[in-house]
């Protein structure tokens, strides 16, 4: 099976923590729409597997009028060959949301919709920028839930502006309105954003570590009482509601990457991404040249992201490793795993490593540690 990701670089306000690729210039956007269709057609042999999962990110791409998107699945559909039962998820902010806009989007095809709404705090949000208010993202979810059975909700937890008690807060709301999914993140601090230079000039304060960690038991805790699976480290869903995009990107399936710094995999060792400047995008496309960096994976770069995914989802196979990445890297695993069975941070589960529960928080700096550094 293959996803096809759409990434539309714009949004009305720019999130002080955001380093995604978008422009808050919207002027360009019927120009990338049309540029985005050209770049569908251009590639639309790319792909021999069929469509699972059409995944409309960014950016905002509930910027755009349902009927545009309708023309982009359409585009799709009559293009490319789609899996029956395939699902077609839009990343939405609760300001651009109504009745009307999400019954709109039901019509078009849209059957998943992905809320964005970060905290139900408005100083949280407010410190972080957001462009939407906790009575927008109120609102926002009771018309989501009305409308589609399918849909999944944002939360950032340890955000400077909050404690255990506001965390619990945002979780019991959410949790009231019993969404078949939800991604839940902790903020972090990228380089180049405004959240950076705030903490660089010691403007905002972050909280520990431990604070953090304490927020994410809260998650794992309550998430796991209201009957969700954590099948990847910040994604939960309700049976049969885990995400198609999400796990088909990290079961290593084949997707391709429409408009600008989207990311494509081949499936086995390519990666390709497009260039992260919407006017140089714009050009290209125009002159129907892909604007595409490509990357063929070494061997330990493959071993390394099989053993990151593979801790943050069901866990890392031994015998996967020495079938797919020979014996070198299956005795490379087991040398470094020692000191983290000895700590009761990882565990066999047969011929599984897993990460132990009250150390799934360290997930990342345990994955790190048993990277291999080169070939
Ligand atoms: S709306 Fe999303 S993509 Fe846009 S700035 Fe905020 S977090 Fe980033």
């Amino acid at each position: 099976m293959a996803g096809i990701y759409i990434h539309f670089p714009f949004c009305r306000q720019a999130c002080h923590y955001c380093n995604f690729h978008f422009s808050t210039q919207t002027k360009y956007q019927q120009q990338m729409l049309t540029a985005m269709h050209a770049e569908l057609i251009l590639r639309k042999d790319e792909l021999d597997k069929p469509i699972e999962s059409i995944y409309f990110g960014g950016g905002s791409p509930s910027l755009l009028p349902a009927s545009s998107i309708e023309k982009i699945i359409r585009l799709i559909s009559n293009n490319y060959k789609l899996k029956e039962g395939h699902e077609i998820t839009l990343e939405a902010n609760p300001d651009d949301m109504s009745l009307k806009y999400l019954k709109d989007l039901k019509y078009s095809g849209v059957n998943r919709v992905s809320l964005g709404l970060q905290s139900f705090h408005d100083d949280e949000l407010k410190m972080m920028n957001r462009i939407h208010s906790a009575d927008q993202g109120l609102k926002a979810i009771e018309w989501t839930a009305n409308i589609f059975d399918n849909y999944s909700v944002d939360l950032i937890y340890g955000s400077p502006k909050s404690d255990y008690r506001s965390w619990e807060y945002n979780l019991d709301l959410t949790l009231s309105f019993d969404p078949p999914h939800i991604s839940s993140y902790a903020l972090t601090v990228e380089p180049k954003t405004v959240l950076f230079h705030q903490v660089e000039n010691n403007k905002i304060e972050l909280l520990d570590e431990e604070a953090v960690k304490i927020q994410y038991d809260l998650l794992i805790s309550k998430l796991g009482k209201a009957s969700y699976e954590n099948y990847e480290f910040s994604n939960f869903g309700k049976p049969g509601y885990q995400s198609v995009n999400n796990s088909n990107y990290w079961n290593g399936k084949p997707f391709i990457g429409i408009g600008p710094s989207a990311h494509s995999f081949d499936g086995d060792k390519t990666r390709s991404w497009n260039i992260s400047n919407n006017i140089k995008y714009l050009k290209s496309i125009e002159k129907g040249d892909l604007p595409q960096t490509k990357e063929v994976l070494k061997v330990y770069e493959s071993f390394n992201e099989f053993v990151m995914i593979g801790l943050r989802t069901k866990g890392v196979s031994l015998s996967h490793i020495n079938d797919s990445f020979g014996h070198k890297y299956g005795l490379y695993l087991e040398k470094q795993v020692v000191k983290h069975l000895a700590d009761h941070r990882l565990f066999w589960d047969g011929d599984v490593l897993k990460v132990s529960q009250q150390s799934k928080f360290l997930s990342d700096g345990i994955a790190a540690d048993l990277f291999m550094l080169r070939g």
